[in-house]
């Protein structure tokens, strides 16, 4: 029952389009993911850059990709991955969750990435309470109010147009001169009249039952200023999840990523890896194109 040819370990993109393409190879596959399908696809507010769709969001292309995958391969949720055992039987990889144990010839790495925290005073005791990671969850309760989007990469400004769009008043706080993102969102945040302050960082959020201010310190001349804001949504990038690659003895490099090969190969026989963990451009479109290639390579490598 429990037995599979591939196993792959994260719902996202990537990990239900390998789902997808490993059902059409006739092969038993199994795709478990700790959290509900989608992982952090499910908070992208709008993409315009997936072929097919002029503008859809994440979650709704998730459910797509979801609905197309389990006619493909069975899919757990809510269910994590402990450990990854190898072992010398012909299912080669016993795979230990929190509720039952799985066997495998091939695993796919897929589990993403997690946001990177500002770790500075306050950031934690206001999650919740004014703090967020995820405009497309807790957007909507800023309509009308000062809130401020920390960051200057595509995911930042996407969000704080997003954000502009509900009707909040966003301001954009980035610590250098200029935005890491693409002109064409650049141009667009100038166009809908979002505020930007550059050359600074957040030292502190404040406040008291909720957020109130962020205290800012200009990075060139040392300036210190408080700035009253409703809200602050944080978007410095991604941390990958390499524990169980860790557990494998999979290669990282040195910014954390899973090394793979065109084939999506890892270091360890049998074990490839997708999307966001990887070293690569961060991309739905690559993941998911990453996920039809470790598929097909765990096909190949069962076959011979
Ligand atoms: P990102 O490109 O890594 O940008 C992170 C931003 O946060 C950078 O501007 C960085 O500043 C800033 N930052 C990092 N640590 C910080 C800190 N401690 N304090 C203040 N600022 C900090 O992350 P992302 O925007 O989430 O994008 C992740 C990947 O997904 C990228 O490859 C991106 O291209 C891709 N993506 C693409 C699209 C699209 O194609 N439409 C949309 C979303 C994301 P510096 O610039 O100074 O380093």
């Amino acid at each position: 029952m429990n037995e599979y040819d591939i196993i792959i370990i994260g719902a996202g993109p990537g990990g239900l389009t390998a789902g997808i393409y490993a059902g059409r190879q006739g092969t038993k596959n199994l795709i478990i993911d700790r959290d509900m399908a989608g992982g952090l696809g499910r908070e992208v507010p709008q993409m315009e850059n997936y072929p097919g769709f002029d503008n859809i969001s994440g979650l709704e292309l998730i459910e797509k990709m979801k609905s197309q995958a389990i006619k493909n391969c069975d899919l757990k949720e809510m269910e994590e991955v402990t450990e990854i055992i190898k072992t010398d039987d012909d299912y080669r990889f016993a795979v230990k969750t929190n509720k039952d144990t799985y066997h495998s010839k091939t695993i796919i790495l897929a589990t993403g990435s997690s946001h990177r925290h500002l770790k500075v005073a306050g950031e934690e005791d206001f999650k919740g309470k004014g703090v967020s990671y995820c405009a497309t969850c807790d957007g909507f309760f800023f309509a009308g109010r000062d809130i401020v989007m920390v960051g200057g990469g595509n995911s930042a400004l996407q969000e704080a147009l997003y954000l502009k769009n509900l009707g909040a008043n966003v301001t954009v706080i980035h610590r250098r001169d200029e935005f890491r993102a693409q002109k064409h969102l650049q141009n667009q945040i100038k166009e809908v009249g979002i505020q930007t302050i550059l050359n600074a960082t957040v030292e502190e959020i404040k406040g008291d039952m909720m957020v109130e201010s962020v205290i800012l310190k200009d990075t060139q001349t040392g300036e210190v200023t408080e700035h009253p804001t409703n809200g602050v949504f944080i978007s410095v990038g991604y941390i990958p999840h390499t524990e169980l690659a860790k557990q494998l003895d999979v290669n990282l490099d040195e910014t954390g990523h899973i090394i793979i090969d065109k084939k999506q190969k890892t270091n360890v026989e049998y074990v490839y890896a997708i999307g966001d963990v990887c070293i690569g451009l961060k991309q739905w479109v690559v993941a998911c194109g990453e996920g039809a290639v470790a598929a097909t390579s765990a096909f190949e490598d069962i076959q011979n």
